[in-house]
């Protein structure tokens, strides 16, 4: 009995002491919106965003009426012609294209290849992009494996044996501990692969093998880089029957027959830029975006549609709601981004004056789930101010935030200039199988988290442009090198010859 109360007792306490806790932490979190003055807008535009969205018509168009939009192609150019219209219908100002040259084009042909001995089969492939093509009608070869995680002692051991081969790479033992480094060795490993005389190479981005079931993820091999041989990337479970026969001894010969075409040059192509100008600080810019180029083994609805139609939407939110934000945000969709982020590398180029007066770029590229995740970009200083914040987005789910960096899309571009290059994290845990491949299309899409993840990237914009203090400025070079080199970004970033700081960040 004396136990039983005594249990109570404790319990009782508990749960006291949690609901003040509970009630201590809303008065908290919606305090911090409610001092800063922006949650009239920011409730009005949510409002917009969730109930009265076309970001998923918007969407709709891209992927059926548009379709794949490989930079520099003709679907490419047409995709900017949306782009600028759909601004100018959503009531965007400044609305204009802002052209660059991507270093070559390329254009998809085709692929075929087929095991001639020890059992005819035929395999799926797909060419990756920005690679070259076998002699005309293909090539019987044999095929030999390849360590991708030991390029090294493969290159300095077994290239003299890869004339007139085509080479399987597999991945046998540890995997190397800097995986973007290793595949920053990749490109080396293609570029002697061709010089030995090398037919082709079976192996997706850095050699990784395909996900999903027989499927084939195209990609880059680097940033702004092209390959004179053919590389491409199989499905699994053609990829395994090819493991299996060497694995047992067996001599594998291939026909295999890839067609690509480049351009002799440059190749114009365009941003995609409109903007609402701020009342109070107009020359002070944050930027909202996506990627309007995707790759063209589909219609690229997951990756990055969704970004371009939520930063479509977000921009539709915000005109709605009335609101006009203090500082100016500039809606982005960039192209260039699947080559190596090249569009933002533009931007960034061509705004280098104005630099100085960015707050932060808002990027969604990370499939089709929900949003979970504010990556700051380095920026740990900011957390203290964004935490209340994201606290106060819960109706959309968790959200947090933290300082990682992401170098896989247009956040990377901005975190080099010292920003908070902010990645709108999402869980999208099929993204490995449809981005990529010949399943990113439009049924993939959810509307509802499609609309969600539209008014989360409105909501992050509008209250940065909107709060009374500027969030943040451009951290100078030497701090940003020292950021960088604590993360051991610096690494794969000096691999890829994207390193623009020197020796800074070295010396703490
Ligand atoms: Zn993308």
């Amino acid at each position: 009995m004396k136990r039983l109360f005594v249990l109570f007792a404790v319990v009782a306490a508990t749960s006291f002491f949690c609901v003040a806790i509970a009630l201590a932490a809303t008065q908290n979190n919606s305090a911090a919106a409610l001092n800063d003055g922006t949650m009239p807008a920011l409730s009005a535009i949510a409002g917009q965003g969730m109930m009265d969205s076309h970001a998923y018509q918007f969407l709709g168009e891209l992927s059926d009426d548009i379709g794949a939009r490989v930079t520099g192609s003709p679907q490419c150019n047409a995709a900017v012609q949306w782009g600028l219209q759909g601004m100018r219908v959503l009531g965007l100002q400044n609305v204009h294209a802002e052209p660059w040259q991507i270093f070559r084009g390329w254009t998809r042909i085709s692929a075929a290849a087929a095991i001639i001995s020890p059992t005819p089969h035929k395999l799926m492939i797909d060419s990756m992009g920005w690679v070259g093509s076998t002699p005309q009608g293909g090539v019987d070869a044999e095929v030999v494996p390849v360590n991708g995680y030991q390029l090294d002692q493969e290159l300095a051991q077994n290239s003299g044996n890869w004339n007139g081969k085509v080479l399987l790479v597999v991945q046998k033992g540890t995997p190397p501990e800097d995986s973007m480094a290793n595949f920053a060795k990749f490109g080396l490993f293609l570029i002697k692969a061709h010089d030995v005389g090398a037919v082709a190479v079976i192996g997706g981005q850095g050699g990784a093998k395909s996900e999903g079931m027989h499927l084939t993820h195209t990609g880059a091999l680097g940033f702004a880089t092209s390959y004179d041989i053919p590389v491409v990337s199989m499905s699994a479970e053609d990829q395994d029957l090819l493991e299996r026969f060497l694995h047992r001894g067996k001599s594998v010969r291939l026909h295999i027959d890839v067609q690509n075409r480049f351009t002799d040059g440059p190749v114009d192509t365009a941003n995609v830029v409109g903007e609402i100008p701020g009342t109070e600080h107009p020359e002070q810019i944050i930027v909202v975006g996506g990627h309007l180029d995707s790759w063209d083994l589909s219609e690229g609805s997951t990756d990055n549609g969704m970004g371009t139609s939520t930063t479509l939407g977000a921009a539709e939110a915000i005109v709605r709601s009335g609101f006009k934000p203090r500082r100016t945000i500039r809606f982005v969709l960039f192209t260039g981004e699947e080559e190596g982020l090249l569009g933002s590398i533009a931007y960034v180029k061509t705004h280098k004056d104005e630099m100085k007066n960015h707050v932060a770029a808002v990027i969604l590229d990370n499939g089709q789930g929900p949003v979970t995740a504010l990556n700051m970009g380095g920026r740990a200083d900011l957390l203290s101010a964004v935490d209340p914040f994201v606290a106060m987005l819960s109706a959309f789910g968790k959200i947090t935030a933290n300082d990682d960096t992401e170098f896989g899309t247009d956040t990377g571009p901005f975190i080099m200039q010292g920003l908070p290059g902010i990645n709108l994290d999402q869980d999208s845990p099929e993204y490995r199988y449809t981005h990529h491949s010949n399943v990113d299309s439009f049924d993939k899409i959810n509307e509802a988290v499609l609309d969600r993840d539209a008014t989360v990237q409105a909501l992050v914009a509008f209250w940065i442009a909107d709060r009374p203090e500027r969030l943040a400025s451009p951290w100078p070079a030497e701090k940003t090198a020292q950021m960088l080199v604590e993360k051991h970004d610096d690494v794969f970033l000096k691999l890829f010859n994207l390193w623009p700081f020197g020796n800074m960040g070295q010396q703490k």
